[in-house]
């Protein structure tokens, strides 16, 4: 058993390696020390597909079911081009929850499972963490503990050139939905879903040449909502875009070459921040959390041995991640030419494939009513053609 572990960053990921240490056992203290007042953060909804769900409930069925029971089911997924809207998965039971409700229920977990969990402290240097056996760097896509070694985890980063900021709406949506808008206001994409009885998630993404083109490098970030509430009035139905924290940035791409360094490991953002169009940034990093402790349970007597299988197998699940994030967010950094060049079939299709993770039999399984759309498409512009 670990005498202490030392855990910066009370998000997602940091809370549920904390509650799943303390819970199986594998550490006498636990502290998370997190920066935010309790039950503050950023954001507004997460969601998370039915795959990763089913990983989370067959790790801990406890925690799986706090969490699930608070979700809010999101059937469909649909692709809405200005010339009409396509759904591209249909009955996929992926879940959403506001961030702050996620928290919240893993702080409760933390505190049943005896965590210490320490707000309003935040940690600048490794110093205090000295008499850890094991420091977990779980500080999110600005990591400290990343950046006091960079060098040891070989830490690089650059920003993609599209921008976005995350919102809120009291829009009542069904399903989670990508609108992409081509025109006078420039090239758009918002992605929305709901994630409560009376909230939504709304995330509007513009290309660099409308950032500058439409003047929103001139606005300030009332304007920029004002803009976005005009653009997307249709969609939003006379609703307003509520903020928290809601910035507007370029995405932030870190890659790390190594995801441990002595007794120091990372997880989450920390350690790779999934691209939003992924949508998989909160399951990543509580995968993270399960594949640290299933490393320790493994080799319950050496940290260092526990550390290198860590590095071993989650490296590398990790760095085939980075690639099928590369993919979606060049496409996306794209869509703008791609929205009057395609039909909405064939721009869904586009986006459906834009990873490589899914060829036409992988879709043809998940969303038969799509690719059977699609197909009667393919004949009716190639009669010859062989489709099924
Ligand atoms: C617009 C947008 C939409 C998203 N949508 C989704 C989605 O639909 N589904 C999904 O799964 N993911 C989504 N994500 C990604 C998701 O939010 C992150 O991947 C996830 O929060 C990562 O969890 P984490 O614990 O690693 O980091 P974080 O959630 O960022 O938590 C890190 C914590 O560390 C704290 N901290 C930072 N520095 C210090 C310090 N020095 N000392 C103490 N505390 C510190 C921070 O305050 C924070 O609470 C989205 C992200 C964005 C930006």
């Amino acid at each position: 058993m670990l005498r202490k572990v030392g855990i910066v960053g009370g998000g997602p990921s940091g809370l549920y390696a904390g509650y799943l240490l303390k819970s199986r056992g594998l550490a006498d203290i636990v502290d998370v020390y997190e920066i935010n007042p309790r039950f503050a953060t950023y954001g507004f909804g997460i969601s998370m597909a039915d795959s990763g769900l089913r990983r989370l409930r067959e790790f801990d069925e406890k925690s799986y079911e706090t969490i699930h029971a608070q979700m809010h089911t999101l059937q469909d997924h649909v692709i809405e081009h200005p010339d009409g809207a396509v759904n591209v998965r249909d009955n996929r039971g992926a879940g959403a929850i506001g961030r702050a409700e996620l928290l919240a229920l893993l702080l409760d977990c933390c505190e049943q499972a005896g965590v210490n969990v320490h707000n309003e402290h935040r940690i600048d240097s490794l110093t205090s963490l000295e008499d850890c056996d094991l420091v977990i760097g779980a500080d999110g896509t600005n990591s400290v503990v990343r950046s006091l070694l960079a060098a040891e985890f070989g830490t690089s980063t650059y920003y993609l050139s599209n921008r976005f900021a995350w919102y809120g709406t009291k829009c009542p949506y069904e399903g989670s939905t990508l609108t992409f808008l081509a025109g006078d206001k420039g090239s758009w994409c918002g992605h929305h879903y709901r994630y409560s009885d009376s909230m939504s998630t709304f995330v509007p993404e513009c290309d660099a040449v409308t950032w500058t083109s439409c003047g929103l490098d001139d606005m300030n970030d009332d304007e920029r909502r004002l803009f976005v509430e005009d653009a997307f009035a249709e969609t939003l139905q006379g609703h307003e875009l509520i903020e928290n924290n809601s910035i507007w940035r370029c995405f932030r791409v870190t890659k790390n070459k190594r995801v441990v360094h002595k007794n120091v490991a990372l997880l989450g953002d920390a350690l790779f921040a999934a691209h939003y169009s992924i949508g998989s940034g909160t399951r990543l990093a509580m995968e993270d959390a399960v594949a640290l402790v299933q490393s320790l349970e493994t080799s319950p007597g050496s940290v260092q041995t526990a550390l290198q299988e860590f590095q071993e197998q989650r490296g590398a699940e990790r760095f085939k991640f980075v690639d099928a994030c590369e993919k979606s967010w060049t496409w996306f950094e794209g869509f703008g030419s791609r929205i009057p060049a395609l039909s909405p079939l064939e721009f869904s299709y586009e986006y459906m494939v834009r990873t490589g993770r899914l060829d036409d039999e992988k879709i043809r399984n998940v969303s038969p009513h799509f690719m059977a759309k699609l197909d009667e498409h393919r004949r009716a512009a190639d009669p010859a053609s062989t489709v099924a």
